[in-house]
């Protein structure tokens, strides 16, 4: 906790996840599911590119995702890399919504574990993409690893280099309160520390988690 205010303290409170129909709503958890498998693999300018061609071609709902074709979907994702892998991901992930009733509303409102359990079985969907989804689009409480993660707990010495998705997760539930807006707020700013600070090459000086003990050089 004393790491998350130090850094909340330095960016202020993020508001993730963008999405520009809210999160409330069946397009905006529709967006949020859609830009956690596209934002696989790369940065977030190139999926906003993609999803904002899915807006404009109003296909941001799992009915017009469904009834696409797989061409005409990776030729409007192509922004964001990856587009015929990530197509065929997409197609899946709404595959499991349709199968399940098609309303991603209901399919989102169920136990974490077993929403956890329902994504991990899409082809395509990992722990990362799963726990992005669950947090950001459905609100409940489950944290995020990610690459910056592993890279700054690493070298402050709170992850170790054997730790796996699964371990590093719940070394943060453990040590955090059960909190969807906690968990949200916390990745935003592990990742706004990622990106300013903690680098393949770490900047150290200035960075907000500069007092807390760590090894610049490790990995
Ligand atoms: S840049 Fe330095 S102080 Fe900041 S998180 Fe990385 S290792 Fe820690």
């Amino acid at each position: 906790m004393r790491m998350y205010e130090a850094m909340r303290g330095r960016f202020g409170v993020q508001g993730w996840w963008p999405s520009q129909a809210g999160a409330e709503t069946a397009e905006g958890k529709t967006e949020i599911c859609v830009g956690a498998i596209l934002t696989q693999n790369t940065n977030w300018t190139n999926v906003e590119r993609a999803i904002e061609n899915l807006r404009r071609a109003d296909s941001l709902s799992v009915e017009a995702l469904d009834a696409m074709r797989p061409t005409k979907l990776a030729g409007l994702i192509r922004p964001a890399g990856y587009f015929n892998v990530k197509a065929r991901r997409l197609k899946n992930f709404i595959s499991a919504v349709v199968e399940a009733g098609g309303d991603i509303e209901a399919f989102l409102d169920r136990p974490i574990d077993e929403l956890r359990a329902a994504l991990l079985a899409v082809n395509g969907v990992g722990p990362e993409t799963a726990d992005s989804m669950i947090l950001y689009a459905a609100g409940q409480p489950t944290f995020v690893i990610d690459a910056y993660t592993v890279r700054i707990f690493r070298r402050h010495g709170l992850l170790a280099d054997g730790d796996n998705y699964a371990t590093a997760k719940a070394m943060f539930e453990a040590a955090l309160p059960t909190d969807a807006g906690l968990f949200n707020d916390y990745h935003a700013q592990v990742v706004a520390t990622g990106k300013w600070f903690c680098r393949r090459r770490a900047r150290c000086e200035g960075c907000p988690l500069e007092r807390f003990a760590h090894d610049a050089d490790g990995p």
